[in-house]
């Protein structure tokens, strides 16, 4: 018996079940154990029908009075009604499409419910509910683990697999050091798991919950740092002469930096003159002008020598930061080319033979620049932009393509810095915190349907002065299960509302090439309002768009929101954004007008992780920071606070971690970065 014994080594485990386990990525008994349940239920008492709250979950033990199906026996969606009754009143369950349990119930049965009861027609009813036979194995009292599942698996089957995996949790020997464990008063983590999955008493759970959020968050963070000393105490990088400034460039330019551009490169040159490789991290609002900071570092580069490349998480992207370098560079010599993905071969052979003798000195493309074929001469700096596309791997396969260049990374996705210390513990941080200068805050407003004939004539009113329009929705086609305005719908109604218009259809379901061109006739001003889903949110920059419709607001994340009316507001006329709510729900009012309130990136950034939680914003791959099980990075900011200076503790003393003691710690930081530590470890 063995933590690592496979999961089929569990009685019930074959290939499907096996398949459908692999799918929540749990390959061993390990995986299993430390698969943690994601809430509780509370089914400790049992209350009684008459005095049970409603619209709560609730216990009740009943009896079965009778069953009846209502409607023609033939029409298989008429609902199941079964009436039961306790000692203190009765109440209705209702099954919609479930004539099949039917035959389930019997006279006289009795039943443990556990569900919300509700009130129709002054009739108690629960809707749904969970039902077991009192006293079966099914029927939990206590506190109920509620397990994170996919298709295929049930509660009750993860609970026994858990039920099964329960005499290994005597293997999960201690592996922290004792002074950790002591001044942190961390309970055994075999005591942890145990009291995670079969909870008996809530103090128990809270003492192992800490245990496990604390040594998730020391591994995390450990990892990240270890990340970082790697590349840092590296071999000697890329040393740029403290003789070459950026001067040519700055007189070449047609405005002043703001204070926090200037501040941002002034780090950024701090680094390309020191000897150790630079790896900084750029986050700034929409607009505030990051693509001008990365110049001015691929200028220092090239003029010392060597060459640049930069990558952009889309072809159109690339395009639109092909087309902004030539002309900021080519009147200086510099000469910079695209790799792009619609080019022929011989084009392509003379482009890379070009980059190898150093006569292309600064190179643009997609990920498809990380190819084995694509060779420098003297690569010194690596720029990515917009980086939560890209993982930690594909930074560092570019970053091999050189040695050891300096690494440039830039974000618009803001994010609070206590947190961006760990998403991107391995960086450096500069924060551009100013918006050039004359800008016109972007005018939001809220409405609502009715207003829906209003907003299209002001669109088309914009239109006919002169500007462009982005009009986006949830989804591409009209769909039974959600009740929205889909994109197609929307392109069919303005198309046939205003003849003398443009409009442009683009979504997510189109090849890149399609919608390339239909993004780039838009930029070209051949369409007046683009319609789309939110393929257009990162990085396009159209100024003279000054209008962004936004359907179904309510179903957008705020920093989703925050980018999509950032692609407005980019030129002298003023901007509009107009959000379009279908819902009145005080949740979404509340978020809604937090758009209509602030235009600050940070501060929506904030309301956003409170709202939702990060795992639903930092998705695992986004940032390359893999997905956490018991942690929170906002609510258990405290713990992280306190394992950070643990963490570097054990980085400074041991940074290889080859020591003993830290030995079990190495292999559960390999485990949870998996492949993105790989090139490290
Ligand atoms: P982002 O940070 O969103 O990537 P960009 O780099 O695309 O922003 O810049 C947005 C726009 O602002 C561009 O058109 C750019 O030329 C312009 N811009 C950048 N810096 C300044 C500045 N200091 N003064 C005036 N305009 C600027
Ligand atoms: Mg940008």
């Amino acid at each position: 018996m063995n933590l690592s014994d496979p999961i089929t080594s569990l009685k019930g485990v074959g290939g499907k079940r096996k398949e459908i386990l692999e799918r929540m990525n749990i390959r061993t008994v390990r995986d299993l154990i430390y698969t943690f349940p994601r809430k509780y239920e509370d089914r400790r008492t049992v209350s009684a029908i008459m005095t049970a709250p409603f619209d709560e979950e609730v216990l009740l033990e009943v009896v079965v009075v009778s069953k009846k199906l209502q409607g023609s026996p033939y029409n298989k969606k008429a609902p199941l009604k079964v009436l039961v009754e306790d000692s203190t009143g009765n109440l209705e369950l209702v099954f919609f499409n479930a004539r099949y349990i039917a035959g389930y119930f019997y006279q006289g049965q009795e039943l443990t419910l556990y569900g919300k009861i509700t009130l129709n027609n002054g009739r108690r009813q629960m809707i749904h509910p969970e039902f077991h036979k009192t006293g079966d194995k099914d029927d939990i009292r206590g506190l109920f683990p509620v397990y994170p599942l996919t298709e295929g698996i049930s509660q009750n089957q993860m609970r026994s697999l858990e039920l099964q995996a329960l005499p290994y949790h005597g293997l999960i020997t201690e592996w922290l050091p004792p002074d950790i464990v002591d001044d942190n008063r961390l309970c055994p983590p075999s005591y942890a798991v145990t009291n995670i999955h079969f909870p008996k008493e809530e103090r128990r759970v809270l003492e192992g919950r800490y245990r496990l959020i604390f040594e998730e968050l020391l591994i995390l963070q450990t990892g990240l740092f270890y990340i970082k000393k790697g590349i840092k105490s590296g071999e000697k990088g890329v040393k740029l002469s403290s003789k070459e400034g950026v001067r040519e460039f700055l007189d070449n330019m047609k405005f002043e930096l703001t204070s926090g551009q200037k501040r941002a490169f002034e780090e950024i040159e701090h680094d390309l003159e020191d000897q150790r490789p630079m790896n900084r991290l750029v986050q700034g609002d929409v607009g505030s002008g990051k693509t001008v900071v990365s110049e001015l570092a691929m200028f220092k580069t090239v003029k010392c020598g060597y060459q640049a490349v930069m990558m952009a998480p889309t072809e159109l992207l690339a395009k639109q930061h092909i087309a902004t370098l030539k002309k900021d560079f080519e009147p200086l010599g510099v000469r910079c080319e695209l790799l792009s993905g619609s080019m022929k071969a011989k084009e392509r052979r003379e482009l890379l033979e070009d980059l190898k003798t150093g006569a292309i000195q600064i190179l643009v493309g997609t990920h498809a620049i990380i190819q084995p074929d694509v060779e420098f001469h003297d690569l010194g700096l690596v720029v990515t932009d917009e980086q939560h596309r890209f993982g930690v791997n594909q930074r560092n396969l570019l970053v091999g393509k050189g040695k050891n260049p300096n690494v440039l990374v830039m974000t618009a996705t803001p994010i609070p810095r206590t947190l961006a210390v760990i998403l991107f513990g391995d960086l450096d941080i500069s924060i551009i915190d100013t918006l050039p200068k004359g800008r016109k805050p972007i005018r939001t407003f809220l409405r609502y349907e009715e207003s829906r004939g209003k907003i299209y004539d002001f669109v088309h009113d914009k239109v006919k002065a002169g500007n462009q329009a982005y009009v986006v929705a949830p989804l591409i086609e009209e769909s039974d299960a959600i009740k929205v305005r889909s994109a197609d719908e929307i392109h069919k109604e303005l198309s046939s509302r205003y003849s003398d218009l443009r409009v442009g259809l683009v979504h997510g379901a189109m090849k890149q090439a399609e919608k390339d061109a239909i993004m780039l006739d838009f930029k070209d001003g051949k369409i007046d309002i683009l319609v789309s889903t939110v393929v257009i949110e990162v990085g396009i920059d159209v100024p003279n768009a000054t209008v962004m419709v936004i359907e179904n607001c309510e179903r957008f994340g705020l920093a989703q929101l925050h980018q999509l009316r950032g692609r407005v507001g980019r030129g002298k006329d003023q901007s509009y954004c107009i959000l379009i709510s279908g819902s009145k729900a005080e949740i979404a009012e509340q978020r809604n007008n937090i758009m209509v309130s602030t235009s600050d990136g940070f501060v929506i950034a904030e309301e956003d992780l409170k709202l939702r939680g990060p795992g639903e914003i930092f998705g695992t791959r986004q940032h390359g920071i893999p997905e956490l099980g018991v942690a929170d990075l906002v609510k258990n900011v405290d713990v992280l606070n306190k394992v950070r200076g643990i963490a570097e503790d054990i980085i400074d003393k041991d940074p290889k971690l080859g020591e003993p003691e830290n030995l079990e710690l190495k292999e559960r930081i390999k485990h949870m970065f998996g492949e993105n530590i790989s090139l490290q470890l």
